[in-house]
């Protein structure tokens, strides 16, 4: 067991209300690791589930009234908690999901940046005032909380998916609750109990693990008194999720799944290429919705790029999260792994070439080598799907028009990375990738103050910067007769 600081921050119930709920029926945490339970939490229900949404419907009455700037202060001191509590709250996320420790504690750093943006960012949200036109009339609109929020995360960043969903929803006076996943509960109630140190009053942030995801689900997409509905996770989930919203007509926001390009021109810095390409195919085990998926190099740099590709991977440490060093952690579950399985038997059998890697590791388990493939072509799984995992998957083409039609031939349209020392060919390829997300010449993007979001099948709706707390409120027109008389 890895030691805490502050072991107040392990919690094994729900929070509900302000209360810390037991159940009957218990869930219990593995550590993808070594797949031993680390701790056993409440088996929150449909109930429980039900009891949350009154309970946030119920505070939203005051919250609503508090004001932004009061609301902002809040927020403040719980962003200021989880910044004490990085270590802590880092080494819970690595015991629970696997991430490498310093990643862990990266995406921390990034989960509170949400809660500090969103607290200023809340008193800077304007209604209009129309030129009327009428002499008798004035004409305004208002923003007002859309109410209760209903929030699903997944558990690849346990985190930083709920802290970009409640940041903005409290700092816009919503109340919020939460289904984390199963599988990563411990993070999301350690943020409760921070939450609670802040401030941040009874009921307005509920948390409700559970196994009955689709009855927490069902509570959360149909109950009439949730006025949003925000998922993140795959895509097939998240259409299933918009058709249950679709009874109650709910205002719906989705992050979804991506088959993220990455396409290096012959006139790229191939050595900063190169070290982008690995940071986002395999951060947090290439389990990342943003990760590198098909890695697109024009002839004339194939082989030097994948050699050179091929030395840096084989540089990366594969081990348990909290060993020094480690870089590629165990992947989630065993149905990840069989998944990398399958998709390296399609692609084989189909004519692509292992150059590195392509098995489980030797540390048994979860763990999975990570592998580079080259000769891959469109009619493999691991071109058309999102791989989740650590393949490299190598294709080359030969011109800048081809490339962006082979880009977009997807349904998916979250990221895209390209690389390029042309500054017009920056531009034109920028505006030609149908992605919420292209970023040249390199492969770092996140954060708080810009929208990170999909296009087609990826998703609806922003989150992050001025565009991620739009959604948690509606507009009112107000319409003012009988002012001239
Ligand atoms: P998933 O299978 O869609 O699950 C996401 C969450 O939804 C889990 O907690 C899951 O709980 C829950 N869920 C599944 N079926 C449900 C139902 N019928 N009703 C209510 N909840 C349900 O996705 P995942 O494999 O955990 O996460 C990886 C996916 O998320 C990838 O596709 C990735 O690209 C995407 N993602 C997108 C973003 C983004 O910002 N666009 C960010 C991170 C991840 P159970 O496990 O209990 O079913």
């Amino acid at each position: 067991m890895p030691s805490f600081r502050d072991s107040n921050l392990i919690k094994s119930a729900n929070f509900i209300d302000g209360e810390w709920v037991s159940g009957t029926r218990t869930l219990a945490v593995l550590n993808p690791a070594n797949s031993e339970t680390i701790a056993t939490v409440a088996d929150g229900t449909r109930q429980d589930a039900e009891r949350a949404v009154e309970a946030a419907h119920r505070s939203f009455a005051s919250w609503k009234k508090v004001t932004a700037k009061e609301r902002g202060a809040i927020l403040r001191r719980w962003h200021d908690l989880i910044l004490e509590n990085a270590e802590d709250l880092g080494a819970l996320m690595t015991w629970e999901q696997g991430k490498p420790l310093a990643e862990a504690i990266g995406e921390i750093n990034y989960g509170a940046s949400f809660i500090e943006f969103y607290a200023e960012e809340g008193k800077r949200v304007y209604g209009d005032t129309i030129p009327t036109i009428s002499p008798e009339r004035r004409l305004q609109t208002y923003k007002q909380p859309v109410g209760v929020v209903g929030a699903i995360t997944p558990w690849n960043f346990p985190t930083a998916m709920i802290t970009r969903k409640a940041a903005p929803a409290l700092a816009a006076g919503c109340t919020i609750v939460i289904k984390p996943d199963p599988g990563t509960p411990l993070s999301a109630l350690a943020l409760c109990e921070l939450a609670q140190r802040a401030g941040i009053p009874t009921g307005v942030l509920n948390v409700v693990a559970g196994s009955d995801s689709q009855g927490i689900g069902e509570v959360l997409t149909q109950h009439s008194k949730v006025g949003k509905f925000t998922f993140t996770g795959s895509t097939a989930v998240g259409k299933l999720l918009m058709r249950q919203c679709a009874s109650s007509v709910k205002k719906v926001s989705l992050e979804l799944g991506g088959n993220a390009p990455f396409i290096v021109f012959d006139d790229a810095d191939l050595d900063e290429a190169v070290t982008h390409c690995v940071a986002t195919k395999f951060r947090n085990c290439g389990q990342t919705c943003v990760c590198t998926n098909r890695i697109y190099v024009q002839e004339a740099i194939a082989e030097n790029f994948t050699a050179r590709l091929r030395e840096a991977i084989a540089t990366m440490k594969v081990a348990d999260g909290f060993e020094d060093g480690a870089v590629i952690g165990p992947m989630i579950n065993e149905q990840a792994v069989s998944k990398m399985e399958r998709l390296l038997a399609d692609a084989t059998a189909k004519g692509a070439q292992v150059l590195l890697g392509g098995s489980r590791h030797e540390l048994g388990g979860l763990f999975f080598q990570p592998t580079l493939m080259d000769s891959v072509s469109d009619d493999m799984e691991l071109v058309s799907s999102e791989i989740f995992g650590p393949i490299a998957a190598v294709q080359s083409f030969s011109s800048e028009g081809e490339v962006i039609s082979k880009a977009n031939a997807t349904d998916s349209g979250l990221a895209a990375y390209f690389f390029s020392r042309d500054v017009g060919r920056v531009m034109r390829v920028a505006e030609a990738l149908e992605y919420g997300i292209v970023c040249s010449n390199s492969g770092v993007f996140s954060t708080d103050v810009a929208p990170f979001g999909g296009w087609k099948q990826s998703g609806i709706g922003s989150e992050g910067g001025k565009e991620g707390i739009v959604d948690f409120f509606e507009t009112k027109f107000h319409s003012m007769g009988g002012i001239d008389r």
